[in-house]
This record gives structure tokens, C-alpha cells and sequence, in this order.
């Protein structure tokens, strides 16, 4: 008899079906309820054991944690509360855990305790389920770009250009940190280190993937991303995973309407593939709303709020009408905003981006044609010579989900932005090139993966959606 996961058990049970499982033990109740658990789905099995005859090392040996393989009978349950349960006819402890001292104890930890124990939290109810989420969601997204005919491509992950992250990259050296090589001037001599020149993890991959639209058409890249920038918020980490699509012959109204149809149809597809986990997500986001003040209450539940985005159109608004809103919005007029929006130009906060789409749009929101200042060097320019055709969508509770543009393809106007902000040109002369040979009008975005999976979970900290975060003062596991 081989192994069957309790997921594919569970889903096509015959009663007194002679069975083979293992997992860990998440409860062991009166000497003789294991609620038994093997990571493949939300759902525990109950294995129920007879003490009279088992001998008591081996029942002293039942404790949360413990690795378990059990052989019996699945039948239909007497007790309360699950309707199908193993009579255990022969257990074998597989790896031994100390009650006293193993960490996650079968009540409530906090997400902070449990982020100190980040190598056993996804034995919880909450961490697997987010886990499992986000590996389905992974899928769908391969799955969404490889159907409409994109070339997966995989930039590199280590980056000789500069040209897009100034000053929130991770070096990349092998340079003696203590007694570095140095130039007559004193400064660091990249010319010895690895490459000969200094180099970076990548904070992007979007001007490798634009090389590939170039020839390939339709291209994607999803790999992981790096910034150093000093940023602890619930929205930020150091180290995350970004979805990069690049199109040639496509502009930013077609790409508007290739990122809302991507989100839309992986967040559809967790809703067919996912409903239990979904389920157990919903029913926690809901207890923890009731612990906050009743106005700091989101109106929808999880579920709901995913339905609402897969259903409804995301309302598209040009930035400079979006200046007009915020600027007789009640909290800009009462001086609520900690950034009170004066003028056309300014950037907008994550408190405005919230303002859009919680409170006056009361939908996802795709802003559009950005003043050129606050972005940058590569978007196309607009006739009007202020704007270019960037566009961000804008999530409920998340803020910015998605940043894209089409791309400037006149290689005088890129070079006009390039000189103007002060960009070093020499490293992007292949970048250049792919405007001097059969240049076409392209767009893009980028998709930060971990803030899709803490809308589709209903987390509030990005560091509880990915295995083994990365943030400033923190990289341990
Ligand atoms: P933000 O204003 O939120 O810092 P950004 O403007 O720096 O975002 P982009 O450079 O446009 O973001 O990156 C594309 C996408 O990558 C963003 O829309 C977001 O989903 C995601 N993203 C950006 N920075 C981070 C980060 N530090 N951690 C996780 N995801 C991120
Ligand atoms: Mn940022």
C-alpha cells in the first residue's frame, strides 16, 4: 500500500477503505484523538487510536509535532465536528517532538512570535494555507502568459547597469570588505573585483525583458528582485518577487487591458482551485476585524473582495483628474492628509493612492499619465510634453499593485530624457541600440508578487506572505 496525501484522500474517501497516511501532529486529545495533518490541504483527519492497545512509551511519544505514519481504516466519523476519521490500526513515530519545548503550541500565537520561528510557522493552519495560495497563484500566472503565447525569458539576476535603482541596490562583490583594492583617487577599485566593474543584484528586469520583446513579441519575466531601500513598511521587502510582461507593437491602453485581465484571471483561478483555503482566510481576516474599532472595519470579506475584483471593471483616471479629486477631497480641505496635494506635479502618497480607492472610487484604480518629473527616463512622452504614459494600479488595503508604461521607442526623445535626468548613457547603449534597429511602439509592467498574495490571502504584512523574509535588519533562516 503506498502513501496517499489527505488532500486526494479526502476528496474521493470510500468508507472502510484501507488506508496508509503520515504528517505531523498538530493535537493529541485524551489519549486518543490525533488531529493529524500532512500539509497538502487546510483540512486535518482525525486518527483515532486505541490506548488499551497501545503501549504507553509510544502514546507518551503522541505529542504536537511529532512525525507520524499511520496505518488504518477510514470511516465515517462518530464525533462532532469531521465527518470521516481513521481507525489507527498501526502507528509508527517517525521523528520524536518534545512537548515542552517545540515553539508552536496548538493555541493562538501572534504573527510577530511566529515570525521569529519562520522555519515552523507554515506548520500552522494560517501559514500553510497562505503558502499553498501563493504556489497555486505562481501557477496561474505561468499559466495566464504561457496560454496568450509569451516567452517566458530569465534576466539576470546580477546587474552591471545602475541605470534604473540608484542608490537602493545591494552591492555584489567579492572585494575583501576590510582591506578593499583602492585607486590613486582612494576609492574602490572595481577593476579588481569579479566582473572588472561594479555590480548589483537587480532591482528589475524590465530593460533586459524590453531586449527580448524586441524579437520575441510578447515576453515575461518572474523571478526575484533586490532594493536596498530602507523602507519597513507592511508594503516593502528587500528581497521580492516581481512579474515582469514586455510587449513590441503595444501601447498603454493594451497594456492596461493585459494587467487588469492578468489579475483578474489569476484571482478567478484561486477562487476554483483554492476554496477551502480561501474559506479558513476569510474566516480569519474576519476575527481579527472584529478586534478593531468598528470604523477601521473593512466593509467586504475576504472572499468578496476577491469576487468584486474579478467582476468589476478597475475605473481608469488620468493622474491630472485624480489631482483634481484629492485637491477637493474633505481631507486635503480639513488638512488631514499628512501631504496636503497644492499643485499639479506632486507625487501622491500611499495616503492619497488609499483615498482613491478605498473611499472615493471604492475600486481597484488604474491612474495614468503621470507628470514626467516624478517618473521615469524610459516612458513615452506625451504630445504635451509633461506627461508621460505611465500607469500604476492601485489596490484596496495593498496601494500600489502593478507600475508600467509604454516605453519611449524615438531614440532622440529617450535620449533628450536621458541627458535631462542626468542617467548614465554609456551603460545603456545596448538599451539605446534596441531604438536604432527596428524600434516599435512597446509597454510593460511589473507586478510585485507578494502584494497579490497579501490581497488574495487577506494578510496585513507582506512578511507573512513569503517563506523567509528579507528586511532591513533581518535576514535570518
Ligand atoms: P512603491 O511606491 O510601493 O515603493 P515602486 O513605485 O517602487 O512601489 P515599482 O518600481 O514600479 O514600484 O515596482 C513594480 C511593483 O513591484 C510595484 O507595483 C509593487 O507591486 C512591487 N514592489 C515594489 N517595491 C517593492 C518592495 N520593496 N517589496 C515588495 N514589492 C515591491
Ligand atoms: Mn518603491
Amino acid at each position: 500500500m503506498s502513501i496517499i496525501r489527505l488532500v486526494d484522500l479526502l476528496k474521493n474517501p470510500e468508507n472502510n477503505q484501507e488506508v496508509e497516511v503520515n504528517g505531523w501532529v498538530r493535537t493529541f486529545r485524551a489519549n486518543r484523538f490525533i488531529a493529524l495533518n500532512d500539509g497538502s490541504t487546510i483540512e486535518n483527519l482525525q486518527c483515532v487510536v486505541d490506548f488499551k492497545k497501545t503501549e504507553e512509551s509510544l502514546l507518551k511519544k503522541i505529542n504536537t509535532g511529532t512525525a507520524v505514519k499511520i496505518k488504518g481504516k477510514l470511516v465515517e466519523s462518530m464525533g462532532k465536528g469531521q465527518s470521516l476519521e481513521i481507525i489507527v490500526e498501526e502507528i509508527e513515530i517517525v521523528g520524536e517532538s518534545d512537548p515542552e519545548t517545540y515553539p508552536i503550541q496548538p493555541k493562538k500565537h501572534s504573527f510577530e512570535f511566529l515570525r521569529e520561528k519562520a522555519h515552523l510557522r507554515v506548520r500552522t493552519a494560517t501559514f500553510s494555507s497562505v503558502m499553498r495560495i501563493r504556489s497555486v497563484l505562481s501557477f496561474a500566472i505561468h499559466q495566464f502568459f504561457q496560454n496568450k503565447g509569451f516567452i517566458n525569458v530569465h534576466t539576470p539576476i546580477i546587474t552591471g547597469s545602475d541605470a534604473e535603482g540608484a542608490g537602493e541596490m545591494f552591492r555584489v562583490s567579492v572585494l575583501d570588505a576590510k582591506k578593499p583594492p583602492l585607486e590613486d583617487s582612494g576609492e574602490v577599485n572595481y577593476k579588481e573585483d569579479f566582473f572588472g566593474k561594479e555590480t548589483n543584484l537587480t532591482v528589475s528586469g524590465q530593460l533586459e525583458a524590453e531586449a527580448y520583446a524586441q524579437a520575441m513579441g510578447k515576453v515575461y519575466t518572474f523571478g526575484p528582485t533586490f532594493r536596498a531601500e530602507n523602507s519597513n513598511t507592511t508594503r516593502h521587502l528587500a528581497e521580492f518577487w516581481m512579474i515582469e510582461p514586455e510587449m513590441a507593437f503595444c501601447d498603454l491602453n493594451e497594456n492596461m487591458d493585459l494587467a487588469e485581465e492578468f489579475i483578474k484571471s489569476t484571482l478567478k483561478y484561486i477562487l476554483e482551485k483554492c476554496p477551502k483555503d480561501l474559506e479558513f482566510l476569510d474566516k480569519r481576516q474576519a476575527d481579527e476585524e472584529k478586534t478593531k474599532p468598528q470604523s477601521m472595519r473593512s466593509e467586504m470579506g475576504l472572499m468578496e473582495k476577491i469576487k468584486f475584483v474579478v467582476e468589476n471593471d478597475f475605473k481608469r483616471v488620468s493622474y491630472t483628474e485624480a489631482i483634481e479629486i484629492l485637491r477637493n477631497s474633505k481631507p486635503n480641505k480639513k488638512k488631514k492628509f499628512d501631504y496636503i496635494i497644492e499643485e499639479w506635479g506632486a507625487d501622491l502618497q500611499s495616503e492619497h493612492e488609499r483615498f482613491l480607492v478605498e473611499k472615493h472610487f471604492k475600486a481597484p484604480v488604474i491612474l495614468f499619465d503621470y507628470p514626467a518629473k516624478i517618473k521615469a527616463f524610459y516612458m513615452r512622452m506625451n504630445d504635451d510634453q509633461k506627461t508621460v504614459r505611465a500607469m500604476d494600479i492601485l489596490f484596496p488595503g495593498i496601494g500600489e499593485i502593478v507600475g508600467g508604461s509604454q516605453r519611449e521607442e524615438r531614440l532622440d526623445v529617450l535620449e533628450k530624457r536621458i541627458q535631462e535626468l542626468g542617467v548614465d548613457a554609456e551603460e545603456l547603449w545596448w538599451y539605446l541600440d534596441l531604438r536604432r534597429f527596428g524600434s516599435t511602439p512597446h509597454s510593460g509592467f511589473g507586478l510585485g508578487f507578494e502584494r497579490l498574495v497579501l490581497f488574495a490571502t487577506g494578510m496585513s504584512n507582506i512578511r507573512d506572505v513569503i517563506p523567509f523574509p528579507r528586511t532591513p535588519q533581518n535576514a535570518s533562516f
